[in-house]
C-alpha cells in the first residue's frame, strides 16, 4: 500500500507577509525519506471554522495528515480542540503531562501561568508525544483507518518531536524505501558555468533526478533525489557525487548542511592560520558569516568595517595618494586594505573588500556591481579579483561576501595541495 500524507500549517502569521511555513518543507524531506509522498499541503489561520475545514478537507486527501502550530497556551491555540471536535472526542486533562509542565516553569524559578494548564489536555485516545525542548506536547491520533499527527509550531521543537517520536511510529521502527536527497554547493562559478561543466556527467545520468539551481547570490548547488532504501540511495548518491564532484573541480566546496564559512574556517583551523578582515561595500558582512561558526575564534582575528575614506587611512593605513588616484573601489585599495589590516592585527592572511553596491554611486567605468576583492598573506601570497556583479543592493554584498570567502578559500586549497 502506497501511503500518502497532507500537511496542514495553522498560524494567522502564516498567511501574512512576515512569516513563512518552513515546517511543512522539512516534514516532506521526512516523510519522502521514508517512503509517504506528500500530496497536499496548505496553510491555515487560527479561527475556529476555516480550522475544521481545512482539517476535515486534508482528511480527505491522504490517511497521514500532519498539522503544526497551534498548540500554544494561549487563547487563539485551538488546533487540539479542534481535532477533538471533528473526532466527536473528549479532551481529558493529563495529570502526568500537568506535573511536568508545572516542573518545567518551578525549574525555571517560576511558577506556571494557569493558562498553561490547557497544554496537559489529551484527545482521548491519542498518544502523547514528549517535547523535550518545549511545553506543548506532540499528539498522534488514529480514527477511522486515519492517522493525525499534531506537533508544535516552533520549528526547533517540531523537529525533534518528529525524529524522536513520529518517524518510528510510522516505520514501525524498520527503513522502508524512499526518496534521499544530496545537496552539492558550488562558489565562484555562475550557473551557465556550472551547466557547461557538468553536462557531460548530466547526460550520463540521464533519468537520474539532478537539478542546477543558483541557490543563493554567489552560490550554485546541484541537488540530487535517489529512491530506495537509505543504503541503496547512498549508494546512489555517493556515485553521482563523486563524477558531478570530478567534473566541477574545486570550485564544489560542500555538501549539505556544509557553509562555505564553515568549510573556510575547517581549512584555516586545520592549517593553523589566522584571518583578519577589512571591509567596505559588505559593511561586516564577511567578519559575520567568519563568526557564525561556532569556535572561529581559534582563526579569526578580527577586522574593521572601513566605509569612509578616512576610516581606510586611519585604521588600515592606506595611502591617501592611492585614494585620490585610484579611488576607493580599486584594485590598489583593496590591496592595501587586506594588507594594511593583516599587519595591523599580526594574522596569517587579510581579506580587503571594497565596491560599489548601488544603487547610486556608479559610474560609465565603475557601474554598480564593481566590486574589488584582495587577499594579502603572510606566506607572500596576494590575489586580487574584480567582479561586475548583477543584481541590487543586497545581492551585490552577498554575493561579494560568498567571491571573498571563496577567495580565501581557494589560497588555503592551493596551500593544502602544495603541501
Ligand atoms: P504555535 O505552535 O502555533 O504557537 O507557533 C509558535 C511559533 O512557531 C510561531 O510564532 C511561528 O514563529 C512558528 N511557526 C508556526 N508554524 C510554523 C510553520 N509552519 N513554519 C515555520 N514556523 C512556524
Ligand atoms: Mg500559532
Amino acid at each position: 500500500m502506497t501511503r500518502t500524507a497532507s500537511i496542514l500549517a495553522v498560524g494567522s502569521e502564516l498567511l501574512g507577509t512576515t512569516r513563512l511555513d518552513t515546517n511543512s518543507l522539512f516534514l516532506t524531506g521526512e516523510l519522502e525519506a521514508i517512503g509517504i509522498p506528500v500530496v497536499r499541503k496548505a496553510c491555515v489561520g487560527d479561527g475556529w471554522d476555516g480550522l475544521l475545514t481545512e482539517l476535515a478537507f486534508a482528511l480527505t486527501r491522504a490517511p497521514l495528515l500532519c498539522v503544526t502550530g497551534g498548540l500554544g497556551p494561549t487563547e487563539d491555540d485551538r488546533t487540539k480542540e479542534a481535532v477533538a471536535a471533528l473526532l466527536g472526542r473528549r479532551l481529558v486533562r493529563d495529570g502526568e503531562i500537568l506535573e511536568r509542565l508545572r516542573e518545567r516553569f518551578r525549574k525555571r524559578g517560576r511558577e506556571m501561568p494557569e493558562v498553561n494548564a490547557k497544554q496537559a489536555d489529551v484527545i482521548e485516545g491519542a498518544v502523547v508525544l514528549p517535547n523535550r525542548r518545549g511545553t506543548a506536547p506532540g499528539y498522534l491520533v488514529e480514527a477511522e483507518g486515519k492517522t493525525i499527527v499534531l506537533l508544535p509550531g516552533v520549528p526547533w521543537e517540531m523537529k525533534a518531536i518528529f525524529a524522536e517520536s513520529v518517524r518510528a511510529n510510522l516505520t514501525g521502527g524498520g527503513t522502508p524505501p524512499g526518496v534521499h536527497r544530496r545537496v552539492l554547493k558550488i562558489v565562484g562559478l555562475g550557473e551557465s558555468a556550472v551547466e557547461e561543466v557538468v553536462r557531460p556527467v548530466y547526460e550520463a545520468h540521464r533519468g537520474h533526478d539532478v537539478t542546477i539551481l543558483a541557490a543563493s547570490p554567489g552560490e550554485v548547488q546541484l541537488h540530487f533525489a535517489a529512491r530506495g532504501t537509505p543504503e541503496e540511495a547512498r549508494t546512489e548518491l555517493d556515485a553521482l557525487e563523486a563524477d558531478f564532484r570530478s567534473a566541477v573541480g574545486p570550485a564544489l566546496f560542500g555538501r549539505d548542511d556544509e557553509t562555505l564559512e564553515g568549510v573556510v574556517g575547517a581549512l584555516l583551523k586545520g592549517a593553523g592560520l589566522t584571518l583578519a578582515v577589512a571591509e567596505s561595500c559588505t559593511g561586516g558582512m564577511v567578519a559575520s558569516r567568519v563568526t557564525d561558526v561556532p569556535g572561529s575564534s581559534a582563526y579569526f582575528l578580527g577586522g574593521a568595517v572601513t566605509y569612509a575614506d578616512l576610516a581606510k587611512m586611519e585604521i588600515l593605513g592606506v595611502s591617501p595618494e592611492i585614494l585620490e588616484a585610484r579611488g576607493a573601489v580599486s584594485e590598489e585599495v583593496a590591496r592595501e586594505m587586506a594588507a594594511g589590516v593583516r599587519l595591523r592585527l599580526g594574522a596569517a592572511s587579510g581579506l580587503g573588500v571594497t565596491g560599489i553596491a548601488g544603487p547610486g554611486g556608479g559610474s560609465p567605468e565603475k557601474p554598480v556591481g564593481t566590486v574589488h576583492i584582495a587577499l594579502d598573506a603572510a606566506d607572500g601570497t596576494k590575489k586580487h579579483e574584480r567582479l561586475v556583479l548583477p543584481g541590487d543592493r543586497a545581492m551585490v554584498r552577498r554575493w561579494t561576501t560568498s567571491a571573498a570567502l571563496g577567495m580565501i578559500r581557494g589560497w588555503l586549497m592551493e596551500r593544502g595541495g602544495a603541501g
